[in-house]
């Protein structure tokens, strides 16, 4: 595994008409049901709408590769919270869904991130954004372009670092 400075990336071509984009990911249980429920759980409030959503993947785990596959997707986001703000209702979230924290990247009901935040460049030991990850999971590439075919990170675009990282292990659900 590629080692990563732990830096956010520089982004350009963020989607118009989407403030944030926020990645889910789910290994346990029913993980269908659990992304649709995440997606509604964060829009139920009424100031996070959910404006966009990725296909539904089936993806091989990554970073702690023994254990179960995932299923992964991202939604584009409009609201008006602050970053700190959207990070506490994604964790909210997680909690409600009853996601139980034990080893770092093991099973999880659902994994509720912030990827980017338009061109916001976060650095702070809570909240790093754009998320310092995305360029090297095909599990997030794959769904991102979905909803931001445009989006290129460090200048690099998606399919460019789709290329580095393989995206064989992440196929849509809908595939026959
Ligand atoms: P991971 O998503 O890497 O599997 P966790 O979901 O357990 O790990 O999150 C660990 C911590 O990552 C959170 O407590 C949160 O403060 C931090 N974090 C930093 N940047 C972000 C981000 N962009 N989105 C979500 N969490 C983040
Ligand atoms: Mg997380």
């Amino acid at each position: 595994m590629k080692k990563s400075s732990g830096a956010a990336p520089a982004i350009s071509g963020f989607p118009p008409g989407c403030d944030a984009i926020i990645a889910l990911g789910t290994n346990m249980g029913d993980r269908v049901l659990n992304i649709e429920r995440a997606i509604e759980i964060l829009g139920r409030a009424g100031d996070i709408d959910v404006v966009s959503r990725s296909r539904l993947y089936r993806t091989a785990p990554w970073g702690v590769i023994d254990q179960d596959w995932f299923v992964n997707a991202c939604v584009g986001v409009r609201t008006t919270l602050s970053p700190h703000e959207l990070l506490g209702r994604c964790q909210a979230v997680e909690n409600e869904m009853g996601r139980v924290r034990t080893r770092h990247w093991g099973p999880r009901i659902i994994d509720v991130d912030i990827l980017a935040m338009g061109a916001s460049c976060i650095n702070l030991p809570d909240l790093v954004v754009p998320h310092p990850l995305i360029a090297e999971r095909s599990f997030v590439l794959v769904p991102l372009r979905d909803i931001a075919p445009n989006i290129a990170l460090d200048g690099q675009s998606i399919d460019e670092l789709l290329k580095a990282v393989g995206g064989d292990d992440v196929v849509p659900l809908d595939h026959r």
